[in-house]
């Protein structure tokens, strides 16, 4: 196809998509869905609420508050509590127990702190209950779990003036003054649902595939056959990361499998393989951070001598780079056109190669042709699978196209999509998660600062910091993120392992010098504003077929750009300025009082 021919194709394609109620088209769970944000995986044991002083409390015990209470303990930090509604500690590795769930991004440069646990993974991807065990062994290896408050709900963080301390209350009756407070709740942690008419009126199991339902498919999360599905019609409706991992098991285990799609994910190969720990042994202490800046700095467009990862993630980056020095090598100049013009050349190539992917596994030409993606490859989160496309060679499974319009209705006995009625018997929701909606509705819980305002009103305009870390007017209050940061989406913990040492030298400095407030001057946190807005590092382009990537497709607003930025010279920019930054031990820009 030519490229006039295809980009027309791709605008054709995002339009049939683009609505106007964006991010509203999603519902919070309600109703019949309400138990949706609760756990079904551990009992809720007893106890006497807790009434205390600490240093810190850490919203959030995945890997963001796993990671930065691993660092404050080694910074000497250890009166902190962890909080998390879950269970265990682990975040979405907790709650996320869908048959097939892996990471997408390779093990070594993932799972964080391996060389500090003493860590083999058992294969270059590993699988979900392997991520969960690893979550729990940094809690063990840094004696996380007496300081942990699991299966409690944070309801209420205020400052408390009087006592310079954050005011944090839970859904057990506790009191907790902490005299800092870290966030770390991720980017993908609340469950969102389509706004469907009739959803709630199915009349058999239905669930979102984060509260996976073993007892109503029988199976388990270490991949067991799900044996209760047998003779059964099953629908799913999404087709994005999770979906691709979920629908092979499906696929093996229903007696007739409905994907209901609204737009075909790109899928590119796995290539999963077991780490042989004799290699491993010989790796050299300081191998993990060699290896995640490996990643990283190829992730942005970076040189290096060696490609560690080896990975779909690294061949799209590497791609467009060697397009960059091609086309300057035929004289171009280095300018932005440069770049556009050898970033689509690069992408159209690997888009045609998806797509001629998806005609050599998939024999039915129809059903092939439903799966071709249509946009530019990093418009959406890219998938790698080897089992996805094969598992619509089963005649068992079908994928019901919505032409981009999505399932329009539920019914007690199915799914309509247009006139056509599809009855099913259990109803898999796979429609991801909430993103870039306010951060108070986020968490479910509001933050209120010294002024009696709330952090969600504060960044009505959008998000403001410095650093990505902290907010002027929001004093010992960090955030454990991405977005004004290092923004490296590709590989989330990462981001953590970096922040979590900036960070706790904040803490210690102030603990150090005896302050008792610790914020972001406001002309720091201008200047830090001004400089990730004048950059390029956006994630969102208008372009693309809407999703999370690209705020559903709606204008990319002012404070939707600042929600969406990065340091402008890209993460391992970003990583090498802070450590630089934090090393000169004069943390400029923030004041300590
Ligand atoms: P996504 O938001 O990526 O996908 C939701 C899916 O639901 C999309 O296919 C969407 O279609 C579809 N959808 C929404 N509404 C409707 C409707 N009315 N009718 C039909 N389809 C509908 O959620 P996921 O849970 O798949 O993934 C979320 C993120 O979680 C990933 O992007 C990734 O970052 C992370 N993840 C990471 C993994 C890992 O390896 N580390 C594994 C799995 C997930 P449309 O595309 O048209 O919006």
């Amino acid at each position: 196809m030519s490229r006039p021919d295809l980009r027309a194709r791709y605008a054709a394609e995002r339009d049939k998509r683009l609505r106007p109620d964006g991010n509203d088209q999603y519902l919070e769970p309600t109703g019949r869905f309400a138990s949706l944000l609760d756990d079904p995986y551990t009992p809720v044991v007893e106890r006497d609420p807790i009434d205390e002083d600490l240093t810190v409390l850490l919203i959030g015990a995945g890997f963001a508050g796993l990671v930065h209470a691993a660092r404050l303990v080694e910074a000497g930090i250890t009166d902190l509590r962890l909080v998390d509604k879950a269970g265990d500690v682990g975040g979405v590795w907790y709650w996320n127990r869908y048959p097939g769930a892996q990471c997408d991004t390779a093990a070594m440069i993932y799972l964080p702190l391996l060389e500090e646990t003493g860590t083999v993974p058992s294969r270059k991807y590993v699988p979900a209950p392997e991520i969960f065990a690893h979550a729990k062994r940094i809690a063990e290896t840094f004696g996380l779990y007496d300081r942990a408050l699991l299966s409690t709900g944070i309801t209420d963080v205020r400052w408390d003036p009087e006592i310079s301390r954050w005011v944090v209350r839970t859904d057990r009756g506790d009191v907790l003054r902490a005299r800092y407070v870290i966030t770390g709740t991720g980017p993908l942690s609340r469950p969102k649902l389509p706004a469907v008419e009739g959803l709630e009126t199915f009349a058999g199991p239905a669930f979102h595939t984060s509260r996976w339902d073993y007892s109503v498919t029988g199976g388990s999360p270490e991949g067991e056959p799900m044996t209760a599905l047998q003779g059964k019609r099953v629908g799913i409706i999404g087709t994005g990361a999770t979906a691709v991992q979920a629908i092979p098991h499906l696929a093996a285990s229903a007696g007739e499998l409905y994907v209901f799609q609204r737009t075909p994910s790109s899928v590119d190969t796995r290539g999963n393989v077991d780490i042989d720990p004799d290699w491993f042994a010989d790796l050299q202490p300081g191998w993990q951070k060699e290896w995640q800046t490996n990643f990283a700095t190829l992730q942005t467009g970076g040189i290096t001598d060696v490609d560690l990862v080896e990975d779909g993630w690294t061949d799209i980056s590497s791609r467009i780079r060697d397009a960059v020095i091609d086309e300057i090598s035929k004289g171009a100049e280095f300018t932005p056109e440069t770049v556009a013009k050898a970033f689509g050349d690069a992408d159209d190539l690997k888009m045609d190669e998806i797509r001629a992917r998806v005609d050599e596994i998939v024999t039915d030409p129809a059903t092939a042709e439903a799966l071709k993606p249509w946009y530019r490859q990093l418009c959406k989160r890219p998938c790698f699978s080897d089992e996805y496309l094969e598992a619509y060679n089963l005649p068992t499974t079908h994928i019901v196209d919505t032409e981009g319009k999505g399932v329009a209705k539920v019914d007690a006995e199915g799914v309509w999509v247009g006139d056509e009625h599809y009855p099913l018997d259990v109803l898999v929701i796979a429609s991801g998660f909430e993103f870039g909606t306010d951060v108070g509705r986020r968490s479910g819980y509001e933050i209120t600062g010294p002024a009696g305002e709330t952090l969600a009103e504060h960044w009505a305009d959008g998000q403001r910091t410095l650093h990505g870390m902290h907010t002027h007017g929001f004093p010992n209050l960090f955030i454990a993120g991405l977005t004004q940061a290092g923004n490296l989406i590709s590989n989330v913990p990462h981001n953590y392992v970096e922040s979590a040492t900036t960070i706790a030298a904040i803490i210690a400095h102030a603990e150090a010098v005896g302050a008792v407030e610790v914020e972001p001057g406001e002309e720091a946190e201008e200047a830090w504003l001004a400089l990730l807005l004048n950059g390029s590092a956006l994630f969102g382009n208008p372009e693309c077929t809407p999703g999370y990537y690209n705020n559903e497709g709606r204008p990319i607003d002012d404070a939707a750009r600042k929600g969406m930025a990065g340091y402008p010279g890209g993460a391992v920019a970003y990583f090498t300025y802070l450590d630089a930054w934090r090393d000169k031990g004069t943390f400029e820009g923030v004041d300590f009082r």
